[in-house]
């Protein structure tokens, strides 16, 4: 019998993040798969985690996967860990989960922190549904003619950004997306200096432009629909009805937020304008 692979998420900066589940998987499993054993012993440390580490990360992916895959068909179960957050995210891992379930090997979630979900869970822009691009391309070019497509963008684009390309990247936005399109920086999160900016891209651009910026951030674009109240309610109504997917309530519930208005107001508003149709 084959063993399992455990792909375990670890904390994005606070160490009490940590689940129950993943101290206790970490503590049974054979070996565990790590980016940077050095930067992952100081976690398991913490936890008292005797289990042994070896490297997967991006240069050996390939060669160790075929490793891992055969110790785990002889029977032992193992974890794959990242630096911080939930593997295979913008991280190492996709090439094993995938040799492993090719091969009939269990592979098993033990879920916890993402800096993708926590950055859209208080970030305030609609996240029914949304995309996620990874990093921004790293170059001009490229970063570029991906924001273009960003302007016909009907859900909230979530980014990875590292700090030193922030300011090249919101000055691109600035002027691809428009200087009014609403956006939101969660920066160091879980961690002492977390920061949540929320505001338009040129609001962004002279927030982050005192100083160096630091620290590990996520950048969320709200849609394109969404920017700052101008027009009346039913000018704003209109448009997130013509300009989206989105149902009624959403709409209603999109421009209450936007316009700072009950949402029975912009409902009654909505009536008028649904029974126009
Ligand atoms: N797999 C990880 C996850 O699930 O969060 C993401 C790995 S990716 C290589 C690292 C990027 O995630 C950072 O450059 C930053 O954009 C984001 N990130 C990680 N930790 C963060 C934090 N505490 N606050 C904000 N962003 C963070």
């Amino acid at each position: 019998m084959s063993g399992s692979l455990f792909v375990v998420a670890t904390p994005i900066g606070n160490l009490e993040d940590m689940t129950y589940r993943a101290v206790r998987i970490l503590q049974e499993v054979a070996l565990i798969a790590a980016e940077d054993t050095r930067h992952s012993r100081k976690l398991l440390d913490h936890y008292a985690i005797k289990t042994a580490l070896i490297s997967y990360h991006e240069h050996n992916e390939t060669a160790r996967a075929e490793q891992l895959l055969a110790r785990l068909q002889q029977g032992e179960s193992l974890a794959l860990i990242s630096d911080a957050g939930t593997p295979c995210i913008a991280d190492p891992g996709y090439r094993l989960v995938s040799r492993c379930r090719a091969a009939g090997v269990q592979v098993v979630a033990v879920p916890g922190p993402s800096a993708l979900v926590a950055a859209l869970s208080i970030a305030g822009l609609p996240t029914d549904a949304f995309r996620f691009v990874g990093f921004l391309p790293a170059k001009s070019h490229g970063r570029r003619l991906l924001l273009e497509q960003f302007n016909a963008e009907r859900q909230t684009v979530a980014c990875y950004e590292t700090p030193h390309r922030l300011q090249a990247a919101l000055r691109d936005i600035v002027e691809i997306c428009g200087a009014d399109r609403q956006l939101s920086i969660a920066r160091e999160l879980t961690k002492r200096h977390e920061e949540l900016f929320a505001g338009t891209a040129a609001e962004a651009l002279a927030h982050f432009s005192t100083d160096r910026v630091r620290g590990e951030l996520v950048l969320l674009l709200g849609p394109a629909a969404l920017r700052k109240p101008e027009g009346t309610v039913r000018d704003a109504l209109t448009r997130w009805h013509e300009e989206t997917d989105l149902s009624w309530k959403q709409i209603v519930k999109q421009v209450a937020k936007e316009f700072g208005l009950p949402g029975s107001e912009v409902y009654r508003e909505s009536l008028e304008l649904r029974d126009k149709e």
